[in-house]
């Protein structure tokens, strides 16, 4: 029996909802078995069980005994996406946790204008990825630049580290990128379109 099972109607209820999100982001990351139970570990190569826990907040984790800790879901998503584990900033893990929202039936992107035909299929594959990035990027944060950095680029699009360069290039020769200043080392960008109200 958990502590909400004996609060409210409505606290049973945000548990429950809480329980189908986390159902929802465990299906889009492949793991079919019901939470708490064991499935081969999704990293590659390894070859042993490993499976969700709750953590603090009512989330769930992810406990592969390989790894010195547990991943958040979306930092699963990232590992598995970069094909390496590997402590990622706030903000990668919140465009990460984003996209898995999606993935799972989550989270709709805002609506974002098509690409133009013109675009190289390299650049249209990178370009369809910082779409949904703009389009799912929380509203909080208007239209203030933000980063879109290579190896984050060759993990959110699937490219290779050349083809996300010319990707990026193609897409801020055609308007849709715009430089923004740095942040450090890395870019900062606009997206070239003003926001679509669907
Ligand atoms: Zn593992």
């Amino acid at each position: 029996m958990g502590i909400s099972s004996m609060g409210s109607e409505g606290e049973v209820t945000k548990a429950g909802a809480q329980t189908d999100r986390t159902v929802a982001m465990a299906r889009a990351l492949g793991i079919t078995a019901s939470l708490g139970a064991r499935f081969a570990c999704l990293f590659a190569d390894h070859e042993h069980d490993a499976y969700l826990h709750p953590a603090r907040g009512g989330r769930w984790q992810y406990r592969c005994p390989a790894a010195p800790r547990s991943y958040g879901l979306a930092e699963v998503l990232a590992n598995l996406a970069y094909g390496r584990a590997k402590t990622r900033s706030r903000v990668e893990l919140a465009r990460c946790h984003e996209r898995l929202r999606y993935l799972a039936g989550l989270l709709l992107p805002r609506p974002t204008p098509e690409l133009p035909a013109s675009l190289s299929p390299t650049a249209r594959r990178v370009g369809e990825g910082f779409r949904l990035l703009a389009g799912l990027r929380d509203e909080q944060w208007g239209d203030d630049p933000f980063t879109f950095a290579r190896e984050f680029v060759m993990a959110y699009c699937d490219v290779t580290n050349e083809q996300a360069r010319r990707g990026v290039e193609g897409l801020e020769r055609a308007g849709l990128m715009i430089g923004a200043g740095w942040n450090g080392r890395a870019r900062l960008w606009r997206r070239g379109w003003s926001e679509v109200r669907g």
